[in-house]
């Protein structure tokens, strides 16, 4: 099976109680975002920049763990900021799973490895030498992690920790190849840590997932190349979803700039070119997302979006209309659901109800109105049966060749972040700064890019991408 059954089960019996019930709407996966603390600051992260004044607050434990019974979604998305970061993130797995909810950590990876050292002290007896040897032996931790985990005393042992189940993934931040992921976070180093925490996820018996937005700039083969290497070290699952492009940008480059939009956005018209080939990659690959919603990007159908059916949480509530688009937060799910104006947003038949709704395709929208029936279609069912119930993909061959492309940036003494930064944050050069005016002599705008935003941890509304295009063309014409 392409997916374990189990989870599965889960999910196809929530959606037949609640058509059987005849529900309107209802939640499928819960966006739990406890705190918007970061330790990275990712080019354009609207999280940190929408909640900038919130930062430091959490919700607590209980609200968390009170939100997902609220709106019972079987999927809970703990995302953030970093959820590794919570200081209570070990409770808050444990409560949801007890809650028997499925459960997606969505982490930037740079703690992973922490967290599964603590599961190894806690768990620690001499059975559990063998993993420690082939860890050892991988580089994947150090020596002197070893002997902590080895002196594990009862304080170790009672720790709460994140153990593996199949009802939970490590949903791991990955936008592209070394290079281009390490640019788009800012700091060299964090593919590579990424990689390792997969490795080491996988050796200790976790599943894990990852999860990647696709950009404007976004090089498809780059894409494709991720995903080989990816599966080469048997990640269980990847959701991929195309940025979005809100429309305040847009506005401000026409009405400021007179430029065409068209020139710098991910247009529905380029989302399409750019999944024009999802179809195959979810043959190849374990992709998340029904292959209804994959018609939906390859441009082979139209979806309305169910934005309500993957609901935000966080410190200011529950967050409407839907994960990138702020119109306002409600102190209950069941609120939010009857005060929202539902049909005035999403697009239908291909005209926006919503000028801001314009281009999304965003997984977080029209990934449940594929498995909802939603613009349903003949044989739908039984496609996504199939998908589902189908074969999983063998695991992409490893190689060196592989390996080579993947480390393509610091790992091979490519270090370029230091000079993108030095160029974008140039005080002479205000805002945007030197690549943006090379990317302006090479015929594109040089203060008007777009606000690329993902669909992931720290999306929703962020300005910084606007640099993103240039960074990453300048910086690999310079590597
Ligand atoms: S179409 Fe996109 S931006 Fe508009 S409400 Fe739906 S998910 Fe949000
Ligand atoms: S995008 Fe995610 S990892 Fe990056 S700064 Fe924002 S919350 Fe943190």
């Amino acid at each position: 099976m392409r997916f374990p059954f189990a989870l599965t089960k889960k999910i196809a019996s929530h959606i037949i109680r609640h058509k059987l019930r005849k529900t309107p709407r209802f939640a499928m996966v819960l966006q739990l975002e406890p705190l918007h603390t970061c330790n990275l600051t990712c080019t354009g992260c609207g999280r940190i920049r929408e909640y900038s004044t919130s930062l430091k607050d959490m919700v607590p434990l209980e609200q968390c763990l009170e939100a997902a019974i609220e709106c019972d979604a079987p999927m809970v998305s703990i995302c953030g900021g970093e959820p590794l970061i919570y200081p209570k993130i070990e409770e808050l797995v444990n409560g949801l799973l007890a809650q028997k909810r499925v459960i997606y950590i969505c982490t930037n990876g740079v703690f992973m490895r922490k967290k599964m050292r603590d599961y190894l002290a806690a768990i620690y007896s001499p059975a559990v030498e063998p993993k420690l040897e082939k860890l050892l032996d991988r580089k994947l931790i150090s020596d002197k992690d070893a002997e902590t985990i080895r002196k594990s005393d009862d304080a170790a042992g009672k720790k709460v920790v994140i153990r593996p189940t199949q009802w939970m993934y490590w949903n791991v931040h990955v936008d592209g190849l070394e290079f281009t992921h390490d640019l788009i976070v800012e700091r060299e180093g964090v593919f590579k840590e990424c990689v390792e925490a997969i490795k080491m996820a996988k050796i200790l018996g976790f599943q894990v997932a990852t999860n990647t937005t696709v950009y404007r700039e976004t090089d498809v083969a780059e894409i494709e190349d991720m995903f080989k290497f990816l599966s080469s070290l048997e990640v269980d699952g990847h959701t991929i979803s195309p940025g979005y492009d809100y429309d305040a940008a847009k506005k401000d480059m026409v009405k400021r700039l007179g430029r065409d939009p068209k020139e710098f956005f991910l247009t529905r018209d380029m989302t399409r070119q750019k999944f024009a080939k999802i179809q195959d990659w979810g043959r190849a690959f374990t992709i998340f997302g029904t292959p209804v919603y994959q018609e939906f990007l390859a441009g082979k159908r139209e979806l309305t979006c169910t934005a309500w059916a993957i609901p935000t949480f966080n410190i200011k509530g529950w967050k409407a209309p839907c994960y990138l688009m702020t119109d306002g937060h409600y102190g209950g799910y069941q609120e939010m659901l009857a005060k929202v104006q539902w049909e005035k947003y999403g697009v239908v038949n291909g005209v926006a109800r919503d000028p801001r709704c314009e281009h999304c395709m965003v997984h977080c929208g029209y990934d449940p109105s594929g498995a909802l029936g939603t613009n349903y279609q003949r044989g739908d069912n039984w496609k996504n049966f199939k998908y589902n119930f189908g074969a999983k993909p063998k695991p992409f061959p490893a190689s060196p060749e592989l390996a080579k492309r993947a480390y393509n940036g610091v790992t091979i003494g490519k270090g370029h972040l230091a000079e993108a930064k030095a160029a974008i944050n140039s005080p002479a050069a205000g805002a945007r700064g030197a690549f943006s005016r090379k990317e302006e002599e090479h015929g594109r705008n040089g203060n008007g890019q777009p606000a690329h935003v993902g669909t992931f941890c720290g999306d929703g509304g962020g300005s910084g991408r606007d640099d993103l295009p240039a960074k990453i063309g300048d910086a690999k014409k310079s590597g």
